[in-house]
């Protein structure tokens, strides 16, 4: 299948911190691939400036073949990018629902419904909550609304920043089964993880990323095997 999305050369910088030095990464549609890398090693920076929310200083981002490294944020979610971040970030007073339609909003037309409810029979706690204010949910119900809200856009691409972050160990897996659910589904995804092994278990291919460049990309399940990996993000 053809390349969706296209970043080459990516160079940012915070101030004078250059917090990305020059990333080349692509995803082919109906991909799942995984970025994985310690704290710190610029992987929220390269989300932010696909989803268009940090300035890129050299290099590009191309979508589906069209030049977007300057491109609105909005626009980029109008192409289809859609971002789950990290920390959920969904809006607690409001409910799990509302959180929901919200996701649609660049959307009109009877099929939300539909989409909804394609939500709930893939999340059924979210079902079971949907009149609840999103903010009464546990830490990984709020990571599924977060994702399910993103779904909600009709995505090309799904962009997952540190989904299993602060959840438990079998809400972890729990998440993890999902993303593949929803790869086998179709959706192509770019994920971005410190849970490096949960990640290139599942990915058709990684990159690790290391202090802002990329130093090592294979498929997941080599990359897993790689000693240098094992040895720094696998803790073998
Ligand atoms: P984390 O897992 O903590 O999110 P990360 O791999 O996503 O880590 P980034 O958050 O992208 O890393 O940070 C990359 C580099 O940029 C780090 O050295 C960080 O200190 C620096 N950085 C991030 N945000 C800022 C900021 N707002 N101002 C200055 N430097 C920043």
């Amino acid at each position: 299948m053809g390349t969706l999305l296209e970043i080459s050369g990516l160079t940012s910088h915070y101030g004078r911190i250059q917090a990305l030095k020059g990333i080349d990464v692509t995803v082919a549609e109906g991909e799942l691939v995984a970025l994985v890398g310690a704290n710190g090693a610029g992987k929220t920076t390269l989300l932010r400036c696909i989803s268009g929310v940090q300035p890129v200083s050299g290099g590009s981002v191309r979508f589906d073949g069209a030049d977007i490294t300057t491109l609105v944020a909005e626009k980029r979610v109008g192409l289809g990018i859609s971002q789950s971040p990290e920390g959920r970030q969904v809006f607690g007073p409001m409910s799990v629902e509302d959180n929901l339609r919200l996701g649609a909003y660049l959307r009109s037309g009877p099929e939300i419904q539909a989409d909804m409810q394609r939500m709930y029979d893939m999340f059924p706690i979210l079902y079971k909550k949907r009149e609840l204010p999103a903010g009464t949910l546990s830490g990984g119900q709020q990571q599924m609304l977060a994702i399910a809200r993103a779904l909600m856009g009709k995505p090309r691409v799904l962009l997952l920043d540190e989904p299993s972050m602060g959840l438990a160990p079998l809400l972890v897996e729990e998440i993890f089964r999902t993303i593949v659910a929803l790869k086998e589904a179709g959706t192509t995804i770019f994920l971005v993880e410190q849970n490096a092994y949960a990640a290139l278990a599942i990915a058709d291919r990684g990159y690790v990323l290391e202090t802002g460049s990329v130093v090592l990309s294979d498929t997941g399940q080599a990359l897993i095997s790689n000693e240098k990996v094992k040895e720094a993000y696998l803790g073998l």
